[in-house]
C-alpha cells in the first residue's frame, strides 16, 4: 500500500476515486496479453509513463476514468492499449455492427496520428480500424464503415453526419475515449460530443423508471483525456462520466 503511494508521490500521480489499483511498475504487471507485450517491446519502450503506470490498472478495471496529463506524455497508449484488450474480449462484429471502441479526438490530424498508433498495436490480433474526419470526400470512409470495423477514430462533425445517415451507429460501443477534450470544447464541440455520447441504444426501448439517463450506461466504459482541467472540462465529465477513476499526472492546480 505505502508502496504504491510511494512510487505516485515519485512520479508525481494523483488519484481520485474509489478502490483505486496499484500503479504498474513494469509493463508485465500490467496483465496485458502477449500480443500486446509484443507490440510494446517491439517499439522500444523501457517502462510505462506515468499515466500508463496509473491510467492502464484503471482502464482494464472497466470503469469511467478521467485522465489529465500533459502533452507528450503518453495518454494515446493509455487508452489504446485497453481499448484493445477490450476488443478482443468480444464477440465479432456481425454484419451492420458499428464499432466497439470509439475514440473521438478535435481534428483531422490527431484523430491519424491515433489511428497510426491503433494500427501498429492492433494488426497482430487483426483488429480494424477506421479514420473518420471531415474535409475530404466521403466515400472511402463510408466504405471503411460498411466493411465492418472495431474501432473508429473520429472527428465529431463527420461522425455525426455518418450516423445521421446510417453509415454507421453506436450500438455496440463499448469502450468510448475523449481524447483531448479541452482542446474539443475550445473548439466548440459541446453540442456534438453531448448529441454522441447520449446517443441511446435503439436496438431496446428502455422505459423503466429508474433506468440511468442515457449518457450514463452501465454497459459503456467512457475514458476521457485532457492536458488541463478547466471548469468546462470538469462539467462536460460530471455529466456522463460515473463513478470515475481520476488520475493527474504533475501539478495539481491545472
Ligand atoms: P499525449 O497523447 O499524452 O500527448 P502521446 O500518446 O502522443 O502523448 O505520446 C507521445 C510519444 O511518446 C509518442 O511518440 C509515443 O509513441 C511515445 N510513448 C508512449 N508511451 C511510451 C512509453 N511508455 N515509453 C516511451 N515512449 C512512449
Ligand atoms: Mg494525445
Amino acid at each position: 500500500e505505502s508502496e504504491a503511494e510511494e512510487y505516485r508521490k515519485r512520479r508525481e500521480i494523483t488519484v481520485e476515486g474509489r478502490d483505486v489499483p496499484k500503479p504498474v511498475k513494469a509493463f508485465r504487471d500490467v496483465g496485458f496479453p502477449e500480443y500486446v507485450i509484443q507490440e510494446i517491446v517491439k517499439a522500444g519502450f523501457t517502462e510505462p509513463t506515468p499515466i500508463q503506470a496509473q491510467g492502464w490498472p484503471m482502464a482494464l478495471k472497466g470503469r469511467d476514468l478521467v485522465g489529465i496529463a500533459e502533452t507528450g506524455s503518453g495518454k494515446t497508449l493509455a487508452y489504446l492499449l485497453p481499448a484493445i484488450v477490450h476488443v478482443n474480449a468480444q464477440p465479432i462484429l456481425a454484419p451492420g455492427d458499428g464499432p466497439i471502441v470509439l475514440v473521438l479526438a478535435p481534428t483531422r490530424e490527431l484523430a491519424v496520428q491515433i489511428q497510426q498508433e491503433a494500427t501498429k498495436f492492433g494488426a497482430s490480433s487483426r483488429i480494424k480500424n477506421t479514420c473518420i474526419y471531415g474535409g475530404v470526400p466521403k466515400g472511402p470512409q463510408v466504405r471503411d464503415l460498411q466493411k465492418g470495423v472495431e474501432i473508429v477514430i473520429a472527428t465529431p462533425g463527420r461522425l455525426i453526419d455518418m450516423m445521421e445517415s446510417h453509415h454507421t451507429n453506436l450500438r455496440r460501443v463499448t469502450y468510448l475515449v475523449l481524447d483531448e477534450a479541452d482542446r474539443m470544447l475550445d473548439m466548440g464541440f459541446d453540442p456534438q460530443i453531448r448529441k454522441i455520447v447520449s446517443q441511446e441504444d435503439d436496438s431496446e426501448s428502455t422505459v423503466a423508471a429508474n433506468v440511468p439517463p442515457p449518457q450514463i450506461r452501465p454497459d459503456r466504459q467512457t475514458l476521457y483525456w485532457s492536458a488541463t482541467w478547466p471548469k468546462e472540462v470538469e462539467q462536460l465529465a460530471r455529466k456522463f462520466l460515473y463513478n470515475p477513476y481520476k488520475v493527474i499526472i504533475g501539478s495539481q492546480d491545472l
